[in-house]
Formats: C-alpha cells, structure tokens, sequence
C-alpha cells in the first residue's frame, strides 16, 4: 500500500468551512482529532491543561496492540486493533518498532485455552502462528525454559510521546491552533448551547484567562472527562482506574511478551528502547491526579514478569509510575464494584469492562448541543476515536466532509517543533 504525505500546502489553502472547534484535552485522543477535523475544513484550536501528552498518553505501555490480547472476549475491538495498529505503521513509522509479540503458556491450563485463542484471533484477521516452547525459546532466549508453547502475533511497541506528537504536527501544519498550558475552567451556555470556554493559559508568565467561542467543543479529557463534563452541567459515566508500570534496566526481549490467559492484571512486558516495562494493574481512583505506585503492585508486578523472564528478578529498576485508564461504558453506566481490590486477584474482574470507546453526543443525551466528549479506548486506535468523534461534529453542525486520516502519511514528529512551516 502506498500512501501519500498529507498536502500541508493544500490543506492550508482550503477554504474553511467557516465552523470553529475547540478541542479538549492535549493527549493522544485531542492530537488525532485536531489533526482530523482540520483535514475536513474547520478552524480548530485545541486546549491543554499541562505540557502536551501529560495526560494518560504520556504514561501508558506502549504496546501497539495488534488486538490478540482482546480476541478471546472481543472479536469487534481485536479486529480494529489489528486494523488502526496496519494503518498506523504506514501513517507513522518513525514512532513505530515494529517487532512482533509471543503470547506465552506458562501453565496447563494456558496451553488449553491455546486453539480458542488462536481461532479467535483467525476470526478476528489477526495472524496468530502456534510455536513450540523450544521455538520461542530460540526466538527470545531470555523467556522462561520451563514454557509449556507460544502464540506468535503481530504486535509491536510505539513511542507514547512521538506518535501523538506526529498527529499534533499535521494538526498545526493544516491550521490547527495547539495551546498547552490552556485549561478550560468553565463553559458559557446560551439557550441550552454550550458557546464558549472560559480557559486559563498557564503559558504566560502572569497567568491570564481567555475566552475562546466555538460552534463545537469535543471533550478529549480521558480520565478527567468527568470533571469537564460536570463544569458544562453534563454527567460522564467515567472512572479514572490507574494502573501501575514497573521498568527495569536491560531489553530482554524485541518481541512484546504476554501471558496467554485472560486478559489480567501483570500479564505484558514490553520493550522500549534499552528498557524492559512489565504492567500493569487496575485500581480505582476518584481523581486522576498526582497518582502513586502501590507497593504491593510493585511487587505484584515483579513477581509477574519474572514468571515469563526470569531474568527480571535481577535487573535493576528504572522507574514505577501510575497511568489512569478512562474506562468508559458503552451503555453509559459502569458497575463500580467490577473494580478495585488487589492485583491480580478480585479486581481482575475489572477486566471484563469493555475497552472499547465511545462519543457521547450530549444534546441526545443531556439535551445540551455544541458538546461531545470522546472517552474510552486504547492508544493504538486514535486515529479511529478521532474518525467517530469527528463524524458527530459534521452531523451535529451539518457539514459533509468525510474523513481522509486514513489517505496520508503523517510528517515526523521532529516537524511539530518546525512550528508548522512546512
Ligand atoms: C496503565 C495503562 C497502560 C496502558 N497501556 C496501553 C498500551 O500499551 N497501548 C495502548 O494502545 N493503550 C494503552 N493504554 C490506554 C491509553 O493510555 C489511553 O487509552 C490513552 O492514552 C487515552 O488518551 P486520551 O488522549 O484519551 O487521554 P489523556 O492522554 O489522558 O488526555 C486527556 C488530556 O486532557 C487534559 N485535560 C483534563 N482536563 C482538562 C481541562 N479542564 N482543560 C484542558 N485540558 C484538560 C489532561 O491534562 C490530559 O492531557 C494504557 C492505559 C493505562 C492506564
């Protein structure tokens, strides 16, 4: 497949459509949308609270999900995973190693889910080749000997900072106005509209507050979705669930290694760079702030990756951070008592929560118009959350211009620095 570099000349020619948006939240989610909606003709200004990506996008695994972790429970989120994580490796190569993933069998009851695993990734077009524990052995010689058999995928890792970072750089190239440091404290309503932000730009020396009006605002916020919905008079069925990552310093392997089990707490280590991560874990929290790494998840964690890599054990660590998950129902409602609890024992009944995503069109749903909020989702298919979000906001201000994300390569994240001259 061949895909052309987006036409930055072209897309700043474009007449506008006239229609301003101000976009969210300054994550993974908000890069892709700003990037989209400038490519369908709006005037677009995105609003960040902190430096760009210091959300949940900043601070999760990396892995480019190919879908096999999901295809046992979800055939619909494997396939697109497998889809979005395609179109990525030719829309963003330089934030992409594309390095293959084993799922690993490390009890008898693994080595029987192996032919519904592989079956649900067939059904679900993910490649999916059964090797023998001698095989992925030679394939990655620090995994456990002891290994009962392997899956072969096609996931990968990306870089969680230069991936959205390349969006943001088509966004700024097509027009987009990127504000970090900007945080909206408040919304003005006029007849049930929602027509401006009271927003506060943190990137002067003496703070100032900014009034920015729009004919939409999409809320991108993930985990702080809720916070910015209840500021519009709006209810975000949302809970910010952290999860806790442990790095050490040594690569072990290329190949994304997971635990062939249902999706649990602990069960995927990926490389990135000269580091191996090993996560996470799933907790509840009612604010997304400031958050901490347990020690028993710590431990937790550690005891889970040296049961794929013993080698692990030994390594020196790196780091341990929290990420929060915006865990979203598509039905609009999430049974809190699915979550919390230790890792890897009860709360992995929290798993079970749908990773899928969702646009909330409030004006269906609150009776509020000129505001959407895009929750849910992982990293790997922005691109697709964007796509959703962005085909409300044409319905929503009658404007058709179908999306084209999928048509172009992105610049290299190194171009957002260029200040968008290109
Ligand atoms: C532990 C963990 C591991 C994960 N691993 C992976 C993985 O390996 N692969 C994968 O594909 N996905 C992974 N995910 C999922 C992925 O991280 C998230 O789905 C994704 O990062 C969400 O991006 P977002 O842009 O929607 O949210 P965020 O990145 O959280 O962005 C929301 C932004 O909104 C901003 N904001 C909030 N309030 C305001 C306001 N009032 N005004 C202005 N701005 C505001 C915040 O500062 C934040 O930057 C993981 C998640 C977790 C928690």
């Amino acid at each position: 497949m061949m895909i052309p570099s987006v036409p930055f000349s072209q897309a700043r020619a474009a007449k506008h459509n006239g229609r301003r948006v101000c976009v969210i939240g300054g994550g993974g989610t908000g890069a892709a949308l700003a990037y989209d909606l400038s490519l369908r003709g709006f005037s677009v200004t995105l609003v960040e609270k902190g430096e760009l990506t210091s959300g949940t996008t900043g601070r999760h695994h990396g892995q480019l999900h190919c879908g096999a972790r999901y295809a046992l429970g979800d055939r619909a989120i494997a396939r697109e995973c497998m889809e979005e994580s395609l179109l990525l490796r030719y829309m963003v190569p330089d934030a992409i190693e594309y390095n293959g993933g084993l799922f690993v069998e490390l009890e008898e009851e693994d080595r029987e889910l192996e032919a519904n695993f592989v079956e649900a990734c067939a059904e679900s077009g993910i490649p999916a080749r059964i090797v023998s524990a001698r095989e992925a052995v030679a394939l990655e010689g620090a995994i456990a000997p002891s290994i009962l058999g392997a899956v072969c995928v096609p996931d990968g890792s990306f870089d969680a900072f230069r991936l959205p970072l390349a969006f943001f750089a088509a966004a700024r190239f097509c027009g987009a106005k990127i504000m970090p440091w900007a945080e909206v404290m408040d919304f003005e309503r006029s007849g049930g509209r929602v027509v401006a932000a009271t927003v506060l730009n943190r990137a002067t020396e003496s703070f100032s507050e900014t009034r920015i009006e729009a004919d939409y605002f999409v809320s991108a916020t993930g985990a702080w979705a809720g916070r910015v919905g209840a500021l519009a008079g709006v209810d975000v069925p949302i809970i910010p669930a952290p999860g806790t990552m442990l790095a050490v310093r040594e690569r072990f392997c290329d190949r994304v290694i997971s635990h062939l089990h249902p999706a649990g707490d602990g069960d995927i280590i990926v490389p990135q760079r000269g580091l191996s991560i090993i996560g996470s874990t799933q907790r509840v929290a009612e604010d997304p702030e400031s958050l901490l790494p347990p020690q028993e998840d710590i431990a937790f964690l550690m005891k889970s990756a040296t049961a794929m890599v013993p080698g692990f054990a030994a390594a020196k660590r790196r780091a341990a951070w929290c990420a929060a998950r915006p865990l979203a129902s598509a039905s609009g409602t999430i049974p809190r008592e699915l979550l919390g609890g230790e890792p890897g024992g009860e709360a992995k009944a929290g798993r079970t929560i749908s990773r899928d995503f969702v646009a909330l069109d409030h004006e269906e749903i609150d009776g509020i118009s000129g505001l959407c909020t895009i929750i849910g989702g992982k990293a790997t298919v922005l691109r697709a959350m964007a796509e959703k979000a962005s085909d409300l906001v044409c319905r929503r201000l009658g404007v058709d211009a179908p999306c084209s994300t999928k048509d172009f390569v992105l610049p290299s994240w190194r171009d957002y620095y260029s200040g968008g001259s290109a």
